[in-house]
């Protein structure tokens, strides 16, 4: 699976507003991990001048590796929640910084904490001294147990202050509120993007990190079983990578989505036994699809309603799932092979 067809395929389909990142200078908080590399990879590509910040708790070296020896691309190893200050001149702030597995919730439930109130906290500090824009990737975490599906932006959320998820719904919340009182006190230029359900190569599989379509395209590639939390009958709606970092460009970019607050993700919904049963087949496995207890507070059902995406963004989903899928099982393959 060759990155930069995908990379420039993102570009591609930012049309016009793919101009508009030339030059600029772009500080990327988490910008190792799973989404924050393939923003950096799009920037990098598009002649902005990018500032990788990674703490590498959850991100990897490996995903930046392309980029490190680019006039255009500056990693700093650091931890978002402690000051850090430039002297160059920032543009735009991109806090993408933040664990985001359900079994780090349990594992690291302080770092994720920290990382969306102290972390934003010190990155909203540095827009508000360059006077840059600040796009934050909230999280459709912060609609909890939603009681309207598809969940628009207007629903205020249905979330357990004290569950296993509290750390990180919760944190989003905050994190939220913080853009809000930053664009109110210092009218910053600021934007949130609520991201769903998204997958695609880089993202982790293994221990804490694995969320559930790369522990599934694992389990099934080494015929070991594929594990169900609960009976499978609750769903989600997957995004593909190149989709989810083209929604966020354009949020972040578009000149006239000032203080927006938008959802960002796919509306195709699948139970998680029929995700299941499909990355088997997609993988030729002989794995036997296995139940266990669903995890606390794990929500019966997610899909965004994304008529503002539409309208505002001008943006809508193109990969469909088997499709994607299929490109992250080859992904996979190719990983694992060493190529
Ligand atoms: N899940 C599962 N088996 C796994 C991992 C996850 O059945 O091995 C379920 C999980 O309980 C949830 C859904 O898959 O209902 C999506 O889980 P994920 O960890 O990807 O993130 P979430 O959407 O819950 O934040």
């Amino acid at each position: 699976m060759k990155m930069n067809k995908e990379i420039e395929k993102i570009i591609r389909n930012l049309g016009d507003i793919s101009k508009s990142i030339k030059d600029k200078n772009v500080l990327v908080t988490g910008g190792a991990g799973f989404l924050g590399s393939w923003i950096c990879d799009v920037l990098v590509e598009q002649q902005a001048k990018v500032i990788c910040l990674d703490n590498l708790s959850s991100g990897l070296k490996s995903n930046i590796s392309s980029m490190i020896d680019k006039d255009n691309f500056k990693f700093i190893q650091h931890d978002i929640t402690q000051p850090i200050f430039f002297d160059e001149q920032i543009d735009m702030v991109m806090h993408l910084a933040s664990r985001a597995s359900p079994f780090e919730f349990e594992k690291y439930p302080i770092q994720i904490l920290k990382a969306n109130t102290l972390g934003i906290w010190v990155a909203l500090g540095i827009a508000k001294k360059h006077d840059a824009r600040f796009l934050y990737t909230s999280t459709s975490e912060v609609y909890g147990k939603a009681e309207e599906i598809p969940t628009s932006e207007e629903y205020r959320g249905n979330v357990n202050p004290v569950g296993l998820r509290s750390c990180y719904d919760e944190a989003k919340r905050c994190g939220e509120s913080y853009v809000v009182a930053y664009r109110m006190q210092h009218d910053l230029d600021t934007r949130i993007a609520r991201i769903f359900n998204t997958y695609g190569p880089r993202m982790r599989a293994e221990g804490v990190y694995g969320r559930v379509i790369p522990r599934f395209i694992e389990q099934a590639l080494s015929d070991k079983p594929i594990t169900i939390f609960g009976d499978g009958s609750q769903t989600r709606s997957f995004c593909y990578v190149t989709d989810q970092v083209e929604g966020l460009l354009r949020l972040a970019f578009l000149e006239d989505a000032e203080g927006e607050v938008i959802n960002i993700g796919s509306e195709e919904e699948i139970t998680i036994l029929e995700l299941a049963k499909l990355v088997k087949e997609l993988t030729n496995s002989k794995s036997e699809i296995v139940f266990s207890e669903l995890p606390e507070d794990d929500p019966p059902r997610r899909k965004p309603d994304i008529t503002k995406a539409k309208k505002i963004l001008n943006w809508e989903p193109k990969v469909e799932l088997e499709e994607g899928l299929s490109k992250m099982i080859k992904w996979f393959k190719e990983k694992e092979s060493g190529k």
